[in-house]
């Protein structure tokens, strides 16, 4: 056997018997793995359903339109691409297609705060393409309107970005458009995360609100690593071409030929998301993490935006006496698979930061509900106050990190967590 096909066992193990808590992960399923697998990976098809730069693709352009026609039916817009390789791609294309000149400026969440960096941060190739600048949150883990406005108005940008990698309230998708609307911007709602949850009805949508919506298709909507772009109705309003902006931007723009067993995925995953199963799906992902939530606020965490209406809990450890490093490595040797992020107004750095990052979206696919998450919660806190009590440091030297690993990796009580986590994951197997 390859060697290839043993890591995808031991990789099948891991994913089988630890918890995925990373918000933006999911498990696809067996028959969005099954298309993505398929010969249409062959393909060479360059352009779009019906003007190809090759032959053969009589079949292809048939699966592209059934996988746009599934997408304007679940999201309600009139155009779609469903090109984009994934989400970074995606956002450039979307930068590409709008820029009008050299001097616009694109107005997006910072990156500390929860931002993507697809969308104008300065350590990526969108800030190149269209300089940006940036708003954050209040200190409750709200959208900081004051200063959206406020820079909106003295930098009138071509673009405003809604969206990023944590956020745990509802968008409040009215305001932008109104403050977009104000300075003649574009309003482009990246909806990556929520992407799912605005499917299956848990989060409003922004279709009714935003020109442009981006939306990656393996997060919560549970399909191929991709992403779509859509066109609503508004946009087209404001611009009747920016179905064609957005098309070559896409092509011959930023990518050359689509991957075409990608898009079989993304089409499956789209009739997926259009049921009553995914309705009660999302539902329960956002339940799921508002019970979370709340068994750790009650145990003395401190979460930005005082809990979470979506998929997502976004923990501050300062007050718990470790720091968002140490702990995500303490949860994985519990077999609990955690990330640590940034939080607003962050003293420590990105690599080393005070924060924890949990979702629902993964562990909901498995079955898990209400007494899980309780039990989760429990196994989380044990870890972090066992970790809190055998470093209480905050800082750790390069030194200490190392040791910490080589200690804790072996630590008895983590590894009886570890235990107990694969005895509850074995009553909820995934699909393979
Ligand atoms: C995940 C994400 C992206 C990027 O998606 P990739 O597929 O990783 O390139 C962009 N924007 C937001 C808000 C995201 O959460």
């Amino acid at each position: 056997m390859d060697k290839v096909f043993e890591l995808i066992k031991r990789e099948t193990k891991r994913q089988n018997e630890t918890l995925q808590m990373i918000p933006s992960e999911n498990y696809a399923s067996a028959d969005v793995r099954k298309a993505m697998g398929s010969i249409f990976e062959n393909k060479y098809a360059e352009g779009y359903p019906g003007k190809r730069y090759y032959q053969g693709n009589i079949v292809v352009d048939e699966l592209e339109r059934l996988c746009q026609e599934r997408v304007k039916k679940l999201f309600g817009v009139p155009h779609v691409n469903v090109q984009p390789l994934s989400g970074a791609p995606a956002n450039l294309a979307i930068i590409k297609g709008l820029q009008e000149s050299e001097k616009n400026i694109q107005l997006s969440q910072i990156l500390s705060m929860g931002g993507h960096l697809s969308m104008g941060q300065s350590v990526s190739v969108t800030n190149i393409v269209m300089p940006a600048v940036h708003y954050g949150l209040t200190a409750d883990g709200e959208i900081n309107w004051r200063e959206l406005e406020e820079l909106a108005i003295k930098h009138k940008p071509k673009i405003i970005w809604a969206g990023g990698t944590a956020y745990t309230r509802i968008f409040q998708w009215k305001k932008y458009a109104e403050i977009a609307d104000k300075v003649g911007a574009y309003f482009v709602a990246d909806i990556s995360h929520i992407g799912g949850l605005v499917a299956g009805g848990a989060h409003p949508s922004p279709v009714p609100y935003a020109h442009i919506v981006m939306t990656t298709t393996h997060k919560t909507l549970r399909g191929p690593r991709g992403a779509i772009i859509m066109v609503t109705k508004r946009g087209l309003q404001k611009n009747s071409d920016l179905d064609k902006l957005i098309d070559s931007a896409v092509f011959p723009g930023v990518q050359g030929g689509p991957h075409m067993e990608t898009i079989a995925g993304v089409a499956v995953c789209l009739a997926e998301a259009n049921t009553q199963k995914f309705k009660k799906y999302s539902a329960q992902i956002v339940k799921n993490a508002k019970i979370l939530a709340n068994e750790l606020r009650i145990m003395n965490y401190e979460l930005i935006g005082d809990g979470t209406e979506n998929h997502m809990v976004w923990i501050d450890l300062t007050n718990k006496g470790v720091d968002g490093w140490a702990a995500a490595w303490a949860l994985e040797y519990a077999g609990i698979i955690a990330n640590r992020q940034t939080v607003p107004n962050e003293r420590k750095s990105p690599y080393y930061p005070s924060g924890l990052r949990l979702g629902t979206p993964a562990i909901t696919t498995r079955g898990m509900k209400e007494p899980q998450m309780r039990q989760i919660a429990k196994w989380i806190d044990e870890v972090i106050s066992y970790t809190a009590s055998e470093i209480n440091n905050i800082d750790l030297s390069q030194e200490q990190r190392k040791t910490f690993k080589q200690v804790m990796i072996k630590d008895k009580k983590l590894l009886l967590i570890a235990q107990e986590v694969k005895d509850l994951c074995k009553k909820f197997p995934i699909n393979v």
